[in-house]
């Protein structure tokens, strides 16, 4: 079978793909991607290949997502890479393109296809949940991942074109804009990985300093970002040696980055936080925890043991010790619960349980009422906002008024002006004649 393409002026011969074409030098003129497909198109005379699947692309499409103009497809530069307006990722692939609006969209996403009258379109459109329309899709590419939970998406597609989300429905279902103790200065947005920075740049979670994908809920402003996982976290203990209450973050496996306050290290990932002023404190530094704890595991009480407890004598800190009760490492400088009598050695964070945490505070802490502040807070901002409104609204008002009395007057002046242009003809006409 032979195809005239518009990337080649000779005709293009379809041909089974052999292992002569799989060899790196090989590339495909248009994606410039390397020959995996079964069957290929091939110039023999000049030596060049398109898969199967880009020779077949039509040259040119119309697309709702940018209805004001044809686009057309465009081979990639050897070496470049395009970023889609839709999905808003990078892509190593020929684009579809709209020169005017330099508009880009993947081939992928081209195929996304609007359903018309979807029974639940209007569904979505809520402005308390998103402030745009999601535009239910389908594709029979089988490639959409959600930008929200990063899984595939087995059925129906939804875009929000001005967010650049790819989503499950399920995932349509975030709230657009929260407010969130970590960060009680300004409202936070859903954004994804990839839109919030220029891509390539490291994004991390602020709070747990997690790398994520996906959703995250992000201040621009001050380049914040909480994840997913972080989003349900809330200070619950106060101490006495900061000002604010510390929220826990249990097993976070980012640990070494955050240095203890009271024991400086940072080799343990169980630890309270307060995430505004980058102040962190290991669970077992914590100067309230209970002296004796009993587990299920051993049924001697343990005691809480600041020292040291090797498992001989001539061990020292780079031989490896374990925790009785979970079976993983332990650091030997920190402290444990301890069964002399048995020698059985536990991690703290192994015998306090998250029930336990808020009796561990020092003094009381009163989160429900910086959450009401920040809500009152929030209240104001608009309040505020209306009066700005008002005001600007009035001194319109004023400005309109004045400019009405300045036309008048100005129109005033012009006849008044004609007028006297007319009599001064009218002499000079008399003292002519
Ligand atoms: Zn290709
Ligand atoms: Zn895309
Ligand atoms: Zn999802
Ligand atoms: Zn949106
Ligand atoms: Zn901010
Ligand atoms: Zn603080
Ligand atoms: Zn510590
Ligand atoms: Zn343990």
């Amino acid at each position: 079978m032979e195809m005239q393409h518009f990337i080649h002026e000779c005709p293009l011969t379809l041909t089974p793909s052999d292992k002569y074409y799989s060899d790196d030098d090989y590339r495909c003129e248009l994606c410039r991607g390397r020959i995996f497909e079964a069957s290929v198109y091939v110039c023999f005379k000049c030596d060049i290949v398109l898969h199967k699947s880009c020779a077949e692309l039509p040259r040119e499409i119309n697309h709702l997502f940018h209805p004001q103009h044809p686009l057309t497809l465009i081979a990639r530069p050897p070496g470049k890479h395009f970023k889609c307006d839709v999905c808003g990722c990078p892509f190593w692939n020929a684009k579809y393109h709209c020169s005017q609006c330099d508009f880009e969209l993947d081939p992928a996403c081209a195929s996304l296809m609007p359903i018309a009258n979807h029974d639940d379109n209007n569904s979505h459109t809520s402005p308390h949940v998103h402030p745009h329309p999601f535009i239910p899709c389908f594709t029979e590419k089988k490639f959409a991942y959600c930008s929200g939970c990063s899984k595939f998406i087995e059925d129906t597609i939804y875009v929000c074109l001005q967010c650049k989300f790819v989503l499950h429905e399920a995932c349509t279902k975030f709230p657009y804009k929260i407010r969130h103790i970590f960060h009680p200065q300004h409202p936070l947005v859903l954004t994804k990985a990839g839109t919030a920075y220029e891509i390539g740049s490291l994004e991390l979670c602020t709070a747990c300093r997690a790398d994520f994908n996906g959703f995250t809920y992000h201040c621009a402003e001050c380049k914040f970002s909480l994840d997913m996982n972080c989003v349900s976290l809330r200070p619950i203990v106060k101490f006495k040696l900061h000002q604010h209450p510390l929220a826990f973050f249990k097993d976070n496996e980012k640990g070494n980055k955050f240095g203890c306050a009271c024991c400086g290290c940072n080799k343990c990932n169980h630890f309270f936080r307060c995430v505004e002023c980058d102040f962190n404190f290991h669970l077992h530094c914590v100067p309230t925890l209970p002296l004796t704890r009993k587990h299920q595991c051993h049924r001697h009480s343990l005691t809480l043991t600041k020292s040291p407890i090797r498992d001989s004598p001539e061990e020292d800190e780079n031989s490896e010790f374990y925790c009785d009760v979970c079976e993983t490492p332990r650091y030997l400088p920190n402290p444990t619960y301890y069964c002399a009598e048995c020698h059985f050695v536990a991690h703290v964070s192994c015998m306090i349980y998250e029930d336990d945490l808020p009796g561990l505070g020092e003094e009381p802490c009163l989160v429900v009422e910086l959450e009401r502040e920040i809500e009152i807070e929030d209240g104001e901002e608009s309040d505020s906002e209306d009066s700005t409104l008002a005001k600007l609204n009035k001194e319109m008002e004023a400005i309109t008024a004045k400019l009405e009395i300045l036309k008048q007057e100005r129109a005033r002046h012009i006849s008044s002006q004609a007028q006297l242009r007319s009599a001064r003809l009218r002499l000079l006409h008399r003292s002519t004649v």
